[in-house]
């Protein structure tokens, strides 16, 4: 029985959370192979996100969450949970549907062919805004000059398998702010790369105004 941690921020998502879990409810079905389990970090949300995510604890037996004293954002969010996430194999993941829950399936059957590492990469990003595009296209150029080599694949997000094995280096490394972007591809392990349309947000807004596009690739 392979475990399966799925780690999802949440900032502000009392809309979304309940569309996300009628999905997760769908798609993230044991079976004789794989168990589920859901981890959200709250971070630091101002709307009834928190409270939602107790009656869901309190309901679905696979789901647990841990949460801030204030919003430090995405990547800290992501930090935390993979600190605390169990799997054999962790999946980091946005709760908006826009890194769709049907692809985990394919994600491990590669993890099954002996990736460690798989990355769903967006062939189409109909569902962000022109700025959001151009901005991540230049963080990703800007990055991959000043590295000397190519590291950071273009268009794949938080959303990937990480192995325990390759996790487990990951959090080894003493970065105080980690970037899993950066991080995962530094580690090595077997990877390869799946594709895949990115979707428009299920419901509420993006949790990055132009201020904080700034300081994230997306
Ligand atoms: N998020 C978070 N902290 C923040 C901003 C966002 O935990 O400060 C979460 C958010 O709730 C969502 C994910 O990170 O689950 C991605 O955010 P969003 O969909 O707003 O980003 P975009 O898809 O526009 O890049
Ligand atoms: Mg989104």
């Amino acid at each position: 029985m392979l475990n399966v941690s799925i780690v999802v921020p949440v900032y502000n998502e009392e809309e979304m959370i309940p569309l996300f879990l009628e999905e997760a409810n769908k798609r993230f079905v044991d079976d004789d192979k794989y168990h589920y389990s859901i981890l959200f970090v709250n971070d630091g949300s101002k709307d009834k996100t928190l409270e939602i995510l107790k009656e869901a604890y309190l309901k679905y037996k696979n789901i647990s969450y841990v949460s801030f004293s204030r919003n430090f954002g995405q990547d800290a969010a992501l930090a935390a949970g993979l600190s605390y996430a169990k799997g054999d194999v962790v999946i980091p993941m946005d709760c908006d549907l826009q890194d769709p829950p049907y692809l985990i399936k394919e994600m491990l059957k590669k993890y099954e062919e002996g990736y460690e590492i798989v990355n769903p990469q967006r062939v189409k990003r109909d569902g962000d805004s022109f700025m959001k595009k151009k901005t991540s296209g230049m963080f990703y150029k800007f990055i991959n000059k000043i590295s000397g080599r190519k590291v950071m694949p273009e268009n794949v997000s938080q959303f990937r398998l990480i192995s325990r094995r390759a996790l487990n280096e990951i959090l080894k490394m003493p970065e105080k702010v980690r970037m899993l972007r950066s991080e995962v591809p530094f580690v090595g392990f077997k990877t390869c790369t799946i594709e895949f349309e990115r979707q428009v947000r299920g419901a509420g807004k993006t949790k990055y105004n132009y201020r904080r596009i700034f300081n994230f690739a997306g």
